[in-house]
This record gives structure tokens, sequence and C-alpha cells, in this order.
């Protein structure tokens, strides 16, 4: 049951047909982890605690610099010097004191990936490179846990939703990213905002429409481009997975 607080405090999504307070029971039960709280990571936390994601789990090793400032958007200038997880922990925490909010101060590998995946029924991709990608796209398959790809470079940044079981993994798609140097913080706010949407729609069991297919923002052309894409059958991460 949802208290009083909590009615008000979601009413505006509460009321949206097909979302309900049954939707918000299943927000509050839910459990995401968030795998690099940098541009992306920031927006997708803030706006999954807002909404009342019970359990948000934030992995990452880096520490505030006075460069993150333009687009991480939980770092002020007081929190420079400290980890992000924590400073992102106590922020979140006065966004929403009802969200328990677990910070995992590591550097993801083949290694510890299974301990920091484990229990999460979505993960929420906020990282800076590929390799970590691929080993969370590889345990994420493992597990049969969805994963929510996210990238950004510049004015352009693309995302999909990987069911395992049921979409292409990363591997199979192993987009080459968005390249070049520089980020303006709209467009990971912008790409992590698409990725937190498809998260709650998991959660609340619509289907996420991003499920086997790219989509790719540019904002030089304020262009949103959607396209199919197939599993690779020869994929070693997850040929040997069954369909469903
Ligand atoms: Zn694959």
């Amino acid at each position: 049951m949802l208290d009083q607080s909590e009615l008000a405090r979601y009413n505006r999504q509460l009321v949206i047909p097909d979302f309900g307070e049954e939707g918000q029971r299943k927000l509050k039960s839910a459990r995401i982890l968030i795998v690099g709280v940098g541009g992306l990571g920031c927006a997708s936390a803030t706006y999954l605690t807002a909404a009342g994601v019970g359990h948000v789990t934030l992995a990452d090793f880096d520490i505030v610099e006075l460069s993150d400032l333009n687009r991480q958007i939980l770092y002020w200038e007081e929190d420079i010097g400290e980890k992000k997880v924590m400073a992102a922990q106590r922020k979140l925490s006065k966004l929403n004191p009802a969200v328990e909010i677990t910070p995992i101060f590591t550097k993801i590998t083949e290694e510890n990936v299974f301990s920091i995946i484990d229990g999460s029924q979505v993960v929420v991709d906020g990282l800076d490179n590929m390799a970590t990608r691929l080993v969370i796209n590889s345990a994420c398959v493992k597990q049969k846990i969805p994963y929510i790809y996210g990238g950004v470079s510049r004015l352009r940044g693309m995302t999909t939703t990987i069911i395992p079981g049921k979409t292409p993994c990363l591997a199979c798609v192993y987009p080459e990213g968005v390249r070049g140097l520089g980020v303006l913080g709209i467009t990971p706010a912008l790409i992590a905002n698409l990725q937190a949407l498809e998260a709650i729609k998991l959660i609340i069991g619509h289907s996420p429409s991003l499920a086997g297919r790219l989509l790719l923002f540019n904002g030089d052309d304020m262009k949103f481009r959607i396209y199919d894409i197939k599993r690779n059958e020869s994929c070693k991460i997850c040929s040997s997975v069954s369909l469903h």
C-alpha cells in the first residue's frame, strides 16, 4: 500500500492511465543498478529516484572533478574531491529519502561484475567505455537481466534496450559508439532520461519500446532515428541463450 505522503508525492504519475498505484507499487519494490554515475548516470539516477524506484544501486570508482560539473548534475563545487557515488547518494537521499541508495565504489571487472549485478531487475548504463559495457552485457545475458545501453558524444547519443533471450545483445550490435571528444551536458541528460523511461516501463510491465531497436539522436540537426537491430547468430555472448 502507498501512504498519504506517497500518494501526494507521486500524484502526477499516479493519474497516468495504465500507471496508477499498481505501477507505483512495482516501482517501490524495484531494484535498479546504475553502472557509472557520470553525465548519463547522474540524470538517470535523479529521475529514477524522483519517480520512486525503491532501491537504486550506484557503481562507480571516480572522484568528482571541476570538469565534471558541466554535465554531471548531482555534483556541485562543494563535492570536488569526493567519491562520486557518495556525493550522489547524499543528493539523491535528500531528493527522495524513501529510496534506498546503495553506493558501490569500485571499478567493474570480469571478477566482480556478478556480485555487483546480483539481485538487480534492470541495469542502466552510465559508462564511458565499451570494454566495461561488454563486461556488463555478458554478465547480464548470463543472468538474464535487462540492460539499457546508452552512449553519448558531443551533441549525439544512442540507446537500446537489451532483453536477454529476446533481443540482440550489445556484442551482436557492437555499436561503434559516437566518436569525438567533448560533450554538452544536455546530450547525456536526454539519452539518460530515455533510458530511465525504458527502465520504468520494464518494471511496471509496459513493453520497452527500444527492445531490439537502436535510437540515435543527433543534436546537430535535431533528429531522432530508430533502427531495427539484428541478432548475430554466431555471437559468442548470447547465441547460447535460447530465444523465447
Ligand atoms: Zn549477442
